[in-house]
């Protein structure tokens, strides 16, 4: 059995066009294999750019 929380990643949410990282997700592993791009506003580009799902954090 597996533990509550234990395919819990956290994502970073990265701007696609400025490269910074603005947000930070979480995700289960388990329900969602491939990585998602989201339309996020983006503070460097004052504008909703989309964000793409980068490496998870440690
Ligand atoms: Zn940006």
């Amino acid at each position: 059995m597996a533990k509550k929380g234990e395919h819990r990643v956290k994502l970073g949410l990265t701007c696609t066009v400025c490269k910074s990282r603005n947000y930070i997700t979480e995700r289960n592993k388990i329900n969602t294999e491939s990585k998602l791009t989201l339309n996020k506003y983006c503070k460097k580009c004052k504008k909703v750019t989309p964000h793409k799902e980068t490496e998870k954090l440690k």
